[in-house]
């Protein structure tokens, strides 16, 4: 089975070519997208080898940012956006640090109904943690901290850069996102295109180029602040914080 190509691609799509590929990627997060991600992002062992490395790559992005957080310190204060939630991987423990107020929402019902249960399985007090479905790009607020993980690998370049440019308005301080950065290294491409083996039912993967990710954040007043590279086999995500300048 062949895995999907890793697409690079700078061109601007439409609006109606936006508007088509978060539609099938919300089908995807709803449907087969949802049973795998949410497997991956569990502590089943009902997962494969590169199911497993994901799972820890991705496991290494979250703790980096609660350890980022936990820095900073004052988190009773402080609220938060996690944009693209998924099943919850940061706003439970985000939660259960004793974070003021998170609001979680993810463009999958699917994702977001799975964060809810886990959130009431761990008896977290739903004043402080709230689920929405919605797609980043319809969210609205302002925020101490917004966060969003592992969401851009969906979107090409201009996309993504407008994703960071509306969150970025959504924050008061902090922006802390994280994507697939572009590199030539044709074996981690290879890797990280293993994110989303098998047929058409699977959504793209997009490396991004992380001066325009950058970019996009200085033109929404956000300079960066504190980076990282978390990787696994089959996992490569840079992880910025920004903070308003
Ligand atoms: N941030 C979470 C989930 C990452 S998986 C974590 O790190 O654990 C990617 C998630 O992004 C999926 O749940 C998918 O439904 C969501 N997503 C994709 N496009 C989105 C969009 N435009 N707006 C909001 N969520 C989106």
């Amino acid at each position: 089975m062949a895995a999907e190509p890793l697409l690079d691609t700078d061109a601007a799509p439409t609006t109606s070519e936006k508007a088509a590929e978060k539609l099938e990627v919300r089908d995807y997060f709803n449907s087969t997208g949802f049973e795998r991600w949410n497997r991956i992002y569990s502590d089943s062992d009902d997962v494969n080898k590169v199911q497993r490395n994901i799972r820890i790559g991705h496991q290494k992005t979250v703790d980096q940012v609660l350890a980022w957080l936990q820095e900073e310190g004052d988190l009773a204060g402080r609220s938060f956006c996690d944009a693209g939630c998924g099943v919850g991987s940061l706003s439970l423990p985000l939660a259960g640090l004793g974070a003021g107020s998170i609001s979680a929402s993810d463009l999958s019902d699917a994702m977001v109904q799975e964060a809810g249960r886990r959130a009431a399985a761990a008896g977290i007090d739903p004043a402080r943690l709230t689920f929405h479905t919605s797609d980043l790009e319809s969210l609205t607020g302002r925020y101490d901290t917004v966060i969003c993980l592992d969401v851009f690998i969906h979107y090409p370049q201009a996309a993504a850069e407008e994703m960071v440019r509306h969150l970025a308005g959504l924050a008061e301080r902090r922006l802390i996102v994280s994507f697939a950065p572009y590199t030539p290294l044709l074996a981690l491409l290879k890797g990280i295109g293993q994110l989303f083996p098998g047929p058409s039912k699977t959504t793209r993967a997009y490396t991004l180029r992380e001066d325009g990710i950058v970019a996009a954040a200085a033109a929404a007043g956000f300079q960066p602040l504190r980076r990282s590279l978390n990787q696994a086999p089959f996992y490569f995500s840079r992880l910025i914080a920004f903070e308003r300048a």
